[in-house]
């Protein structure tokens, strides 16, 4: 098996490196027994994880971002938009939310693209994977489930793309719960790869 698309995986923010974060906020409060989350380190734990799968299931991918350093927007997009000439691209940048909230959501830029149909699977897988989970959606744009939103990145790239935000950081519950755990981190790649599945399925 190997599949139509070569996606194109952004692990949002910087890693961890020497014990230095390298991205300035993007983490979750320090709670009470110590734990902090590191967005880009959660980030990274996910699409290492997506990866695997992905070479399973003979998937095509390229890590956009391999470094563990934090790299400018202008720089992930230009990455990406330099693989599109010879490859047909699916960009997905990988996020999770802050802010004050719960639940997980998709974003595609503004206005009906293909990227809207594509937001609507990860938005139907992550539904499976997380039925207890809260689905956010943005009710007043166009119907559709995916939110829209003006990102630098979803703007920018001349592929489709989607950016997923898989629960809140902020939110002590889900940030035990999904985030610092090896088995959310899991489910939250699962979700992922079950939407690029069924995307190639389709194909
Ligand atoms: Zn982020």
């Amino acid at each position: 098996m190997s599949g139509k698309y070569l996606w194109l995986l952004d692990n949002g923010h910087g890693g961890v490196i020497d014990g230095l974060y390298q991205t300035s906020g993007k983490r979750s409060p320090v709670w009470q027994d110590g734990a902090v989350l590191y967005e880009g380190e959660c980030n990274r734990g996910v699409v290492n994880r997506l990866m695997e799968m992905m070479t399973r299931a003979g998937y095509r991918y390229i890590n956009i971002v391999p470094e563990l350093e934090d790299v400018s927007l202008h720089e992930r997009v230009r990455r990406a938009n330099s693989y599109h000439a010879d490859n047909e691209c699916i960009y997905v940048s990988i996020h999770s939310n802050a802010g004050g909230g719960r639940g997980y959501e998709v974003f595609t830029s503004i206005g009906q693209t293909r990227s809207d149909a594509i937001a609507s699977v990860f938005i139907e897988e992550f539904a499976r994977e997380f039925p207890e989970a809260k689905m956010r959606s943005d009710h007043y744009s166009d119907g559709d489930l995916d939110k829209e939103a003006d990102y630098y990145v979803l703007k920018r790239t001349n592929m489709p793309a989607i950016l997923t935000e898989s629960f809140f950081m902020d939110n002590e519950d889900e940030c035990r719960k999904y985030l610092l755990t090896s088995e959310g981190r899991e489910r939250i790649a699962k979700a992922h790869f079950m939407a690029i599945k069924a995307i190639e399925d389709m194909a």
